[in-house]
Protein backbone atom coordinates (compact mmCIF):
# COMPACT_ATOMS: atom_id res chain seq x y z
CA UNK A 1 0.00 0.00 0.00
CA UNK A 2 1.53 3.29 -0.57
CA UNK A 3 1.76 5.80 2.11
CA UNK A 4 1.75 9.74 1.25
CA UNK A 5 4.56 11.60 2.54
CA UNK A 6 2.74 14.11 4.16
CA UNK A 7 1.46 11.16 6.61
CA UNK A 8 5.18 9.65 7.60
CA UNK A 9 5.08 11.81 10.97
CA UNK A 10 1.46 11.63 11.32
CA UNK A 11 0.71 10.10 15.42
CA UNK A 12 -2.02 8.08 16.13
CA UNK A 13 -3.56 10.80 17.98
CA UNK A 14 -3.51 12.98 15.13
CA UNK A 15 -5.66 11.14 13.50
CA UNK A 16 -7.68 9.36 16.40
CA UNK A 17 -9.98 12.50 18.04
CA UNK A 18 -12.60 12.04 20.63
CA UNK A 19 -13.08 8.85 20.12
CA UNK A 20 -13.21 8.68 15.93
CA UNK A 21 -11.01 8.30 13.66
CA UNK A 22 -10.00 11.27 11.31
CA UNK A 23 -9.56 9.18 8.17
CA UNK A 24 -10.40 12.55 6.27
CA UNK A 25 -7.07 14.18 7.90
CA UNK A 26 -4.96 11.94 6.23
CA UNK A 27 -3.28 12.24 2.46
CA UNK A 28 -3.30 8.86 1.97
CA UNK A 29 -6.04 7.07 0.99
CA UNK A 30 -6.70 4.05 3.25
CA UNK A 31 -8.75 1.06 1.61
CA UNK A 32 -11.75 0.22 3.43
CA UNK A 33 -10.06 -2.84 4.62
CA UNK A 34 -7.30 -0.86 6.88
CA UNK A 35 -10.29 1.33 8.05
CA UNK A 36 -12.32 -1.21 9.28
CA UNK A 37 -9.94 -2.95 10.99
CA UNK A 38 -8.88 0.33 12.57
CA UNK A 39 -11.93 0.67 13.76
CA UNK A 40 -12.95 -2.47 15.16
CA UNK A 41 -9.61 -1.92 17.45
CA UNK A 42 -9.86 -0.43 20.68
CA UNK A 43 -7.22 2.44 21.19
CA UNK A 44 -5.74 3.88 24.21
CA UNK A 45 -3.88 7.15 24.18
CA UNK A 46 -1.16 8.17 26.48
CA UNK A 47 0.91 10.48 25.67
CA UNK A 48 3.64 9.59 27.47
CA UNK A 49 4.31 6.03 25.20
CA UNK A 50 5.45 5.68 21.55
CA UNK A 51 2.53 4.25 18.95
CA UNK A 52 2.77 0.50 19.30
CA UNK A 53 0.79 -2.29 19.18
CA UNK A 54 -0.57 -3.40 22.60
CA UNK A 55 -2.74 -5.64 24.87
CA UNK A 56 -4.79 -5.88 27.33
CA UNK A 57 -3.73 -8.85 29.22
CA UNK A 58 -0.97 -7.20 31.31
CA UNK A 59 -0.72 -3.63 32.89
CA UNK A 60 2.65 -3.05 30.43
CA UNK A 61 1.02 -4.32 27.51
CA UNK A 62 3.80 -6.41 26.76
CA UNK A 63 2.52 -10.16 25.86
CA UNK A 64 4.20 -12.93 27.48
CA UNK A 65 2.87 -16.58 27.07
CA UNK A 66 2.34 -16.79 30.32
CA UNK A 67 0.00 -13.77 30.34
CA UNK A 68 -1.73 -15.11 27.44
CA UNK A 69 -2.06 -18.34 29.46
CA UNK A 70 -3.97 -16.14 32.34
CA UNK A 71 -5.78 -14.36 29.84
CA UNK A 72 -7.04 -17.19 28.20
CA UNK A 73 -8.30 -18.58 31.45
CA UNK A 74 -9.25 -15.50 33.39
CA UNK A 75 -12.39 -16.50 33.93
CA UNK A 76 -11.76 -19.39 36.07
CA UNK A 77 -9.27 -17.83 37.43
CA UNK A 78 -11.12 -14.82 38.16
CA UNK A 79 -12.24 -16.01 41.55
CA UNK A 80 -9.12 -17.96 42.30
CA UNK A 81 -7.19 -15.50 44.89
CA UNK A 82 -3.77 -17.06 43.69
CA UNK A 83 -3.97 -15.22 40.83
CA UNK A 84 -4.17 -11.59 41.76
CA UNK A 85 -2.12 -12.11 45.66
CA UNK A 86 1.25 -12.68 46.02
CA UNK A 87 1.91 -15.07 48.52
CA UNK A 88 5.69 -14.14 48.35
CA UNK A 89 5.68 -12.88 52.55
CA UNK A 90 5.12 -16.68 53.13
CA UNK A 91 8.92 -17.49 52.72
CA UNK A 92 9.95 -14.82 55.19
CA UNK A 93 7.87 -16.89 57.60
CA UNK A 94 10.03 -18.10 60.45
CA UNK A 95 9.06 -21.79 60.27
CA UNK A 96 10.77 -24.89 58.71
CA UNK A 97 11.09 -24.92 55.06
CA UNK A 98 9.09 -27.71 54.06
CA UNK A 99 6.02 -26.09 55.91
CA UNK A 100 6.86 -23.43 53.88
CA UNK A 101 6.96 -25.16 50.62
CA UNK A 102 3.97 -27.17 51.75
CA UNK A 103 2.16 -24.13 52.52
CA UNK A 104 3.47 -22.50 49.29
CA UNK A 105 2.06 -25.21 47.09
CA UNK A 106 -1.28 -25.27 49.02
CA UNK A 107 -2.03 -21.62 48.22
CA UNK A 108 -1.38 -22.49 44.71
CA UNK A 109 -4.23 -25.12 45.03
CA UNK A 110 -0.67 -27.25 43.86
CA UNK A 111 -1.46 -30.43 46.29
CA UNK A 112 -1.80 -33.88 45.11
CA UNK A 113 -5.49 -34.37 46.50
CA UNK A 114 -7.44 -36.61 44.75
CA UNK A 115 -9.67 -34.31 43.11
CA UNK A 116 -6.16 -32.82 41.73
CA UNK A 117 -5.27 -36.34 40.42
CA UNK A 118 -8.37 -37.00 39.20
CA UNK A 119 -8.76 -33.75 37.06
CA UNK A 120 -5.79 -34.71 35.73
CA UNK A 121 -6.70 -37.88 34.88
CA UNK A 122 -4.27 -39.88 36.67
CA UNK A 123 -6.71 -41.57 39.05
CA UNK A 124 -10.59 -42.27 38.32
CA UNK A 125 -12.08 -41.43 42.18
CA UNK A 126 -12.19 -38.25 43.28
CA UNK A 127 -13.50 -39.22 46.67
CA UNK A 128 -12.17 -38.26 50.00
CA UNK A 129 -10.22 -41.33 51.37
CA UNK A 130 -10.93 -40.49 55.52
CA UNK A 131 -14.61 -39.91 54.66
CA UNK A 132 -15.39 -41.51 51.61
CA UNK A 133 -18.00 -38.94 50.96
CA UNK A 134 -17.02 -35.66 50.02
CA UNK A 135 -14.42 -35.03 47.00
CA UNK A 136 -11.26 -34.86 48.72
CA UNK A 137 -10.01 -30.88 47.16
CA UNK A 138 -7.03 -29.09 49.37
CA UNK A 139 -10.13 -27.10 51.41
CA UNK A 140 -12.10 -30.52 52.33
CA UNK A 141 -8.04 -32.24 52.62
CA UNK A 142 -7.03 -29.89 55.01
CA UNK A 143 -10.22 -27.77 56.93
CA UNK A 144 -13.92 -29.66 56.25
CA UNK A 145 -13.46 -33.47 56.17
CA UNK A 146 -15.06 -34.29 59.54
CA UNK A 147 -11.68 -36.16 60.88
CA UNK A 148 -9.81 -33.03 59.95
CA UNK A 149 -12.32 -31.04 62.16
CA UNK A 150 -11.48 -32.88 64.98
CA UNK A 151 -8.24 -32.20 64.80
CA UNK A 152 -8.67 -28.23 64.56
CA UNK A 153 -11.25 -28.42 67.37
CA UNK A 154 -8.58 -30.23 69.55
CA UNK A 155 -6.05 -27.27 69.03
CA UNK A 156 -8.63 -24.53 69.82
CA UNK A 157 -10.78 -23.71 66.65
CA UNK A 158 -13.81 -24.13 67.04
CA UNK A 159 -15.37 -20.60 65.79
CA UNK A 160 -17.47 -21.40 63.18
CA UNK A 161 -16.49 -18.81 61.18
CA UNK A 162 -13.19 -20.58 60.34
CA UNK A 163 -14.88 -23.55 58.64
CA UNK A 164 -17.13 -21.42 56.40
CA UNK A 165 -16.42 -20.06 53.06
CA UNK A 166 -14.80 -21.71 50.08
CA UNK A 167 -11.93 -19.75 50.00
CA UNK A 168 -9.09 -21.50 51.53
CA UNK A 169 -7.03 -18.43 51.15
CA UNK A 170 -9.07 -16.26 53.49
CA UNK A 171 -9.56 -18.57 56.74
CA UNK A 172 -5.77 -16.98 58.11
CA UNK A 173 -4.59 -20.55 59.06
CA UNK A 174 -1.44 -18.89 59.20
CA UNK A 175 -1.92 -15.79 61.05
CA UNK A 176 -4.65 -17.75 63.70
CA UNK A 177 -2.70 -18.15 67.47
CA UNK A 178 -3.84 -21.48 68.88
CA UNK A 179 -4.40 -20.87 73.09
CA UNK A 180 -2.59 -23.83 73.24
CA UNK A 181 0.51 -22.72 71.76
CA UNK A 182 3.44 -21.85 73.39
CA UNK A 183 7.19 -20.70 71.81
CA UNK A 184 10.61 -21.22 72.89
CA UNK A 185 13.20 -19.25 71.84
CA UNK A 186 16.66 -17.80 72.60
CA UNK A 187 15.95 -14.97 74.49
CA UNK A 188 18.11 -13.41 77.33
CA UNK A 189 15.47 -10.72 78.09
CA UNK A 190 17.62 -7.68 76.56
CA UNK A 191 20.25 -8.60 79.08
CA UNK A 192 23.68 -10.07 78.40
CA UNK A 193 23.01 -13.76 80.00
CA UNK A 194 24.00 -16.99 78.16
CA UNK A 195 20.87 -18.93 77.41
CA UNK A 196 20.42 -22.97 77.84
CA UNK A 197 17.45 -24.42 75.57
CA UNK A 198 16.93 -28.33 77.18
CA UNK A 199 14.58 -30.89 76.07
CA UNK A 200 14.09 -34.22 76.85
CA UNK A 201 12.47 -37.10 74.69
CA UNK A 202 10.54 -40.10 75.09
CA UNK A 203 7.76 -42.87 74.23
CA UNK A 204 6.66 -42.43 77.33
CA UNK A 205 7.34 -44.94 79.10
CA UNK A 206 9.95 -46.05 76.65
CA UNK A 207 13.31 -45.16 75.54
CA UNK A 208 14.48 -41.85 76.03
CA UNK A 209 17.05 -38.92 75.65
CA UNK A 210 17.69 -35.47 76.56
CA UNK A 211 19.39 -32.65 74.73
CA UNK A 212 20.02 -28.88 74.73
CA UNK A 213 22.21 -26.24 73.64
CA UNK A 214 23.80 -23.04 75.40
CA UNK A 215 23.88 -19.63 73.25
CA UNK A 216 24.88 -16.65 74.33
CA UNK A 217 22.78 -13.23 74.14
CA UNK A 218 23.36 -12.58 70.70
CA UNK A 219 22.36 -16.43 70.14
CA UNK A 220 25.69 -17.33 68.68
CA UNK A 221 26.21 -21.27 69.80
CA UNK A 222 28.71 -22.03 72.51
CA UNK A 223 27.53 -25.29 73.95
CA UNK A 224 25.71 -28.14 72.96
CA UNK A 225 25.09 -31.77 75.16
CA UNK A 226 22.78 -35.07 74.68
CA UNK A 227 22.66 -38.10 76.60
CA UNK A 228 20.89 -41.66 76.27
CA UNK A 229 18.39 -42.68 79.68
CA UNK A 230 17.18 -46.14 78.85
CA UNK A 231 14.55 -46.70 79.14
CA UNK A 232 12.13 -44.36 81.83
CA UNK A 233 9.47 -41.60 80.86
CA UNK A 234 9.08 -38.03 79.87
CA UNK A 235 8.97 -36.59 83.25
CA UNK A 236 12.44 -37.84 83.95
CA UNK A 237 13.90 -37.01 80.82
CA UNK A 238 13.06 -33.41 81.01
CA UNK A 239 14.29 -32.89 84.71
CA UNK A 240 17.61 -35.08 83.14
CA UNK A 241 17.94 -32.60 80.77
CA UNK A 242 17.78 -29.81 82.74
CA UNK A 243 19.87 -30.93 85.02
CA UNK A 244 22.41 -32.00 82.45
CA UNK A 245 21.95 -28.59 81.09
CA UNK A 246 23.01 -26.73 84.27
CA UNK A 247 25.85 -29.16 85.31
CA UNK A 248 27.46 -28.03 81.99
CA UNK A 249 26.76 -24.22 82.45
CA UNK A 250 28.48 -24.68 86.14
CA UNK A 251 31.27 -26.50 84.63
CA UNK A 252 31.62 -23.49 81.83
CA UNK A 253 31.97 -21.13 84.54
CA UNK A 254 28.79 -19.14 83.29
CA UNK A 255 26.40 -18.11 85.99
CA UNK A 256 24.57 -15.46 84.64
CA UNK A 257 22.11 -18.29 82.54
CA UNK A 258 18.56 -18.30 81.47
CA UNK A 259 17.01 -21.74 81.13
CA UNK A 260 14.47 -22.77 78.72
CA UNK A 261 12.42 -25.86 78.91
CA UNK A 262 9.11 -26.88 77.65
CA UNK A 263 7.99 -29.25 79.95
CA UNK A 264 5.26 -26.88 82.39
CA UNK A 265 6.04 -30.14 85.43
CA UNK A 266 9.43 -30.05 85.28
CA UNK A 267 9.60 -26.09 85.81
CA UNK A 268 6.90 -26.48 88.30
CA UNK A 269 8.52 -29.08 90.12
CA UNK A 270 11.68 -27.05 90.63
CA UNK A 271 10.52 -23.47 90.80
CA UNK A 272 7.49 -24.21 93.29
CA UNK A 273 7.24 -26.01 96.84
CA UNK A 274 7.23 -29.97 96.79
CA UNK A 275 4.88 -31.46 98.76
CA UNK A 276 6.64 -34.69 99.24
ZN1 LIG B 1 -13.21 -36.44 54.03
Amino acid sequence: MFVDIHDLEMRVRDVYIDGNWQFNSLYTNLPQAIKAKLNSSTISLNPYVNDCYTWKGNLNGIYTARDGYYWLNRNSFSANATSVVSWSWLWHLPAPEKLKFFLWTMLHNSLPTREMLSHRGIINDNLCPRCNIHAETTLHCLRDCNFVKTIWNSIGFSDQDFFQGDDSYNCNIIHHETPTSKLVKWNALGGTGMILNVDGSSSNPGISGFGGLIHNADGAWVHGFFGNLGVTNILHAELMAIYKGLLLAWELNIKDLWCYSDSEMAIKLITEPVDV
